[in-house]
């Protein structure tokens, strides 16, 4: 059976790894070596240097690759790292058309790194716009996130492909599929050229490493891609994609918690009289609902909401009686976080900026974890108390 043939529940817990030739290790093993012994000069087994290529990282390449549908997997030292890569394709500067509920950090360095270098950047308020914006300019790169971040909106991932393969076969759809995961979509299968991804976040789960990573199926990109990886060197350390690897094996089961917590906790805040709007892509009275029924296996695990007392003091209300869920940046680990979006992950977003995109005082993320459904909404139903 070819790994294409196998689910994706299969892939995860074996993906990248087959047995050591060697010992038989079902797990590979954490290669602490920064170099390797040659035969003859140029007569190696394949690694010469760890910055180039380092087997237990090799492992967590194959791994993600294969989980997306790819051929050609690159792990970075951060997801930030890996964003970062992709912007240097082509050695010169690029023009992007992207949405405007992105990513923060990656929002930063556009703005504060590329466009200071004579980079150009157009962002969209919603599938409309974009579509817009990718037939005007004809930009060389159109990067999309689905579902966003913290407003969970969702751009229509084959749609966008089809809309920039038209206006122009060059333009690259790039796809961070950090909040989906491979489990619930992948994008390079529906026609996107490359997808990046914080590790970080879903894929390594345990909230205990920084990592980033690049897939894509087309070979000339790959090359490229390698080269800079090699070439700038922001790759990550055999323990952190150990750690990486270990955490893919069981994202399919984590991911299934996660989205079936979230529905629960979206549902269960959708009728609290202290909310005034809730952000999940499976409610059907969200935006981009239709949209993600069709391109995702299930919702997925954040929930953001906006409190009807839209105010600092208020969210900190909710923060201070959370027993639960802990006030922290970042998602996607095994424990619930919650988080403040306009002053934690979205501060390098200029204060109109932020608020022009929704991103009020009294706006809250959720990363839903893997605890017990009942006792995360017992959670938040005491912590709302004072504010309904
Ligand atoms: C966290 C995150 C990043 C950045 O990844 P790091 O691993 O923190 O560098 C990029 N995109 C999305 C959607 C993220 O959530």
């Amino acid at each position: 059976m070819s790994q294409k043939e196998k689910t994706l529940d299969t892939l995860c817990v074996h993906a990248g790894w087959d047995s050591d030739p060697c010992t038989g290790s079902v797990n590979p093993p954490v290669y602490f070596t920064s170099t390797y012994k040659q035969e003859a000069p140029g007569k190696h087994k394949g690694f010469e240097y760890s910055r180039t290529g380092n087997p237990t990282r090799k492992a967590l390449e194959e791994a993600v690759a294969t989980l997306e549908g790819g051929r050609f997997g690159y792990a970075f030292a951060s997801g930030m790292a890996a964003i970062d890569a992709v912007m240097r394709l082509f050695a010169k500067p690029l023009r992007v058309v992207s949405i405007a509920d992105l990513y923060g950090g990656t929002f930063r360095l556009f703005e504060k790194v590329y466009r200071p270098l004579g980079y150009d950047f157009w962002y969209a308020n919603d599938n409309d716009e974009l579509i817009a914006l990718i037939r005007g300019h004809k930009p060389d790169i159109v990067w999309i996130e689905s579902p966003t971040n913290p407003l969970l909106t969702v751009v229509d991932i084959e749609g966008i492909v089809g809309v920039a393969k038209e206006a122009s076969p060059e333009i690259l759809v790039v796809v961070d599929n950090t909040f989906a995961t491979p489990y619930l979509q992948r994008p390079i299968t529906i026609g996107a050229d490359i997808v990046v991804h914080s590790a970080t976040k879903y894929l390594a789960g345990h909230s205990d490493v920084v990592l980033g990573a690049v897939v894509t199926n087309r070979e000339d990109l790959a090359e490229q891609i390698g080269f800079i990886q090699n070439a700038a060197g922001a790759v990550p350390s055999p323990m952190d994609s150990f750690l990486t690897v270990r955490g893919i094996r069981t994202l399919h089961l984590r991911m299934d918690r996660h989205c079936q917590n979230a529905k629960a906790i979206a549902d269960f805040l959708s009728y609290h009289p202290a909310i005034e709007k809730v952000y999940f892509p499976g409610l059907p009275s969200h935006e981009g609902h239709t949209i993600a029924a069709k391109q995702m296996k299930d919702f997925g695990g954040m929930v953001t909401f906006r409190l009807k007392k839209d105010t600092l003091d208020a969210a900190q209300i909710f923060f201070s009686r959370l027993e639960i869920f802990q006030l922290a940046e970042s998602l996607g680990g095994v424990e619930s976080l919650a988080n403040h979006p306009a002053i934690m992950t979205h501060a390098s977003f200029p204060k109109e900026e932020r608020i022009k995109r929704g991103i009020t005082d009294g706006l809250i993320r959720l990363s839903v974890g893997i605890e017990d459904t009942q006792d995360l909404i017992a959670d938040i139903s005491q912590a709302l108390e004072p504010l309904a």
